[in-house]
């Protein structure tokens, strides 16, 4: 029924295209470019091995714009799924508009040489893709992505207003290394290293990085955990798109091991992103840490533990004060067991096979650029949990 061209071959790339390949009737055909060519043959012989599925694979620079509209011309896809790194946003974009197809991602632009990410760059393709009557997804993750979905069906279903909006991210996984991070680490310590900042009354409120921290008590055996505030992207859209929002708020569990590593790395210059001079070359810190860490994608045998990620809500539903939690739970065994991956590529690459779904079967295809919580959250949500992440909604009071 649909084609699609996924770029980038890394640990989120591999869960969406294993998925993609298990929603046969939907994508019947599947080609992988990346970069390094050969990690696009490494994910479609684990594809055929686990679906029996042939999956076309290509080499492509998404940086370089004329080079991937080509690629695009000639693979005729009905949609482009941008799995790579926020730098390549706006290149992916820029080619889907040369080349008329539609555009879905997983994070939002951020430049490379300053560690910042808003969406402004990517709403302001808003006209183009409207006038060329091709739709362009931002988001289709976890978080951003399943949350704004949450967000989306608690508006719809559970609650007149949301006036309190706190996203909880926690990863209570154990990979049994002194330090690594759970997805692309330049990109993560970039974001975790970042000053924090919320929402309240209508203006934003900034914080030093990592410096409000409160506990939650998380369901199904991962208890009680400390959580860090910190500003997160789909803060940006959900605000516009909630009603009778007063605050909201992003959280993140770290482990004591975690945040000390990344204090010697700031206090000793590791997560700078200008380039210095070492033995006449120019070297750029954070890229050379990044280099030093381990792959992400490689941390899925040695990772035990759950993740549970979620939106708590507070507001008001048929005049009554209410207090709804909606989340999930992904243990990273089972997707290692499943897909060979850890859960946090499992939880981003599954939401955006859903995204990708929703998209080219026309149940959320509209022309424009669009947040996650813009568009009918029931066909998502439930094609979330048959494809391997169920969640849940509890009522506190
Ligand atoms: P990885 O670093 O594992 O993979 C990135 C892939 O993109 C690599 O295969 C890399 O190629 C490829 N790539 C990089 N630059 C280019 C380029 N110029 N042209 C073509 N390919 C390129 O990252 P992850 O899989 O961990 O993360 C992927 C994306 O998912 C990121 O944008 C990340 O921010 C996002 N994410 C979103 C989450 C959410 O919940 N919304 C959660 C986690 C991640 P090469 O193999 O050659 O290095």
């Amino acid at each position: 029924m649909a084609k699609v061209l996924i770029i980038g071959a890394g640990g989120v790339s591999s869960v969406a295209v294993h998925k993609c390949a298990q929603a046969a009737d939907v994508f019947t055909d599947i080609v992988l470019a990346s970069r390094t060519r050969a990690r696009c043959d490494t994910i479609a012989a684990s594809v055929k091995q686990r679906f029996g599925r042939s999956i076309e694979t290509a080499r492509v620079d998404a940086d370089n714009v004329p080079e991937l509209t080509a690629l695009i011309r000639s693979v005729q896809p009905d949609l482009v799924m941008n799995i790579a790194l926020p730098y390549q946003d706006l290149h992916i974009m820029d080619a889907c508009l040369e080349a008329g197809v539609n555009y879905l991602d997983t994070a939002n632009y951020e430049p490379p040489d300053d560690a910042h990410f808003e969406y402004k760059w990517q709403w302001a393709y808003a006209d183009r893709f409207r006038q060329a009557g091709l739709c362009a997804l931002l988001g289709s993750g976890f978080d951003p992505g399943v949350t704004n979905v949450f967000c989306a069906y608690a508006q719809k279903h559970l609650f007149d207003e949301i006036h309190v909006l706190d996203i909880i991210d926690a990863n209570a996984g154990d990979h049994g290394l002194p330090f690594a991070t759970n997805f692309n680490p330049e990109i993560n310590l970039r974001e975790v290293s970042a000053r924090g900042r919320y929402w309240e009354r209508g203006e934003w409120v900034e914080t030093d990085p990592l410096s409000w921290k409160m506990s939650f008590d998380f369901p199904e055996g991962i208890g009680r955990r400390s959580c860090y505030l910190m500003y997160h992207e789909e803060l940006e859209s959900l605000v516009k798109n909630l009603r009778g929002l007063r605050r909201a708020r992003f959280w993140m569990t770290f482990g004591d091991a975690y945040l000390n590593h990344l204090q010697v790395f700031r206090n000793v210059g590791l997560i700078g992103i200008e380039p210095v001079d070492f033995q006449g070359q120019k070297i750029v810190p954070l890229q050379f840490l990044a280099r030093l860490l381990p792959d992400p994608a490689s941390l899925g045998p040695r990772t035990v533990g759950k993740t549970c990620i979620g939106c708590l809500m507070r507001g008001q539903k048929d005049g009554k004060e209410r207090v709804r939690y909606i989340y999930n739970i992904c243990d990273h065994q089972e997707c290692y067991r499943e897909l060979g991956s850890q859960a946090i590529s499992y939880t981003t690459g599954v939401p955006a096979m859903v995204g990708a779904m929703m998209l080219v079967t026309g149940a959320w295809n509209r022309p424009g650029v669009w947040n996650m919580e813009q568009m009918d959250p029931d066909p998502f949500l439930e094609a979330l949990g048959r494809y391997g992440l169920p969640w849940k909604v509890v009522d506190l009071a």
